[in-house]
């Protein structure tokens, strides 16, 4: 698919995955004639998208120019989470320039949180980070049609489904936005400077207070036809299960959630099966997921259990073995 692209796209791409580069190996590496590339790589300098970077090295005749995405461009990365909106600006190298976290519910709505989110931006403003937006780039908590620009029927964001968040971006801040699915985003971080960056198809499965996957097929994200594809947290293990926020029964995420991982350890360090999380709930009257973490690492049999069951070899999560989706 990626050969049918417009060069430019082709072109910007290997910019941002590659960083600096001289104009002969863009050439090798697009396998395009050297004109066409020149051409093209003219109208972006003169566009502002891309540019020069000094000499490169002789490579036996005469040297060549190296060229970068311009530094001077600006991007805002927004990731909502359940409970926290994260604003990040950076320049065209993809340095971060200026960042920004609070707590936020995105129960709230969308007109709430978004009206936030460009608050924060102003801020970024103000304080000197941007001019004018180049690119926002959007992650949300749960399904996103890519193609749309909107979430759908997000099953933890009440108010947000079809939402018109790109329309919203691309008005308030005059330049093109992306809305994907937060897990994706993180994936395409790990395939772009991460653990992926030399691998094709992997499943990035990320665990916080819901449970996501972002899918790499062939060096692409699949998202599947409803945008749905890495939504997993929702699909019912355990149909005598607890009772999940979406307000179905037994969902991965009502089973092995961050939240659910707190229930089941303010269980045990209420009836005394878990010494560390009972010392953790008698000091800071609750315990979390991270308590659990902190406590297994320190041997703490319960909470190596309740890791290892959310894992997948449960006789609790699952009644029958044969029935685990890792034991088959
Ligand atoms: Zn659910």
């Amino acid at each position: 698919m990626r050969t049918a692209e417009p060069l430019h796209l082709r072109l910007l791409r290997l910019l941002r995955d590659h960083g600096t580069i001289s104009r002969a190996e863009l050439a090798d590496r697009l396998e395009i004639p050297r004109p066409r590339l020149l051409g093209e790589l003219d109208r972006l300098v003169a566009l502002g998208y891309v540019a020069e970077a000094g000499m490169a090295a002789s490579r036996g005749g005469r040297r060549s120019t190296l060229v970068e995405l311009n530094p001077g461009l600006r991007f805002a990365a927004v990731d909502l989470g359940a409970s926290s909106v994260d604003v990040e600006v950076t320049n065209g190298r993809l340095e971060p320039i200026a960042a920004y976290n609070e707590i936020a519910d995105i129960r709230s709505g969308p007109k709430v949180i978004l009206q936030r989110v460009n608050e924060l931006l102003a801020k970024a403003k103000v304080d000197g980070a941007y001019e004018k937006l180049d690119a926002v780039g959007i992650g949300v908590p749960g399904p996103v049609s890519f193609r749309d620009g909107v979430p759908v029927s997000p099953p933890i964001m009440p108010g947000w489904d079809r939402f018109p968040v790109r329309e919203l971006l691309t008005r308030e801040h005059g330049c093109p936005a992306v809305v994907d699915n937060d897990v994706n985003i993180m994936a395409i971080g790990e395939r772009h400077g991460g653990v992926a960056h030399s691998v094709d198809d992997f499943l990035f499965v990320k665990i916080g207070t819901g449970i996501g996957c972002g899918i790499y097929l062939s060096g692409d994200v699949y998202r599947g036809t409803d945008g749905c594809a890495g939504d997993i947290g929702h699909i019912q293990v355990d149909s005598h299960g607890p009772m999940c926020t979406c307000g179905n029964v037994g969902c991965l995420e009502a089973l092995f959630s961050g939240a659910a991982l707190a229930k089941d350890a303010t269980l045990a360090a209420r009836n005394g099966t878990s010494p560390a999380l009972t010392e953790r709930l008698a000091a800071n009257g609750t315990v979390t997921a991270r308590d659990v973490a902190e406590a297994a690492s320190e041997g703490d049999v319960t909470c190596i259990r309740l890791i290892r069951d959310g894992a997948g070899g449960s006789a609790v999560c699952w009644p029958a073995w044969s029935a685990s989706p890792t034991r088959r």
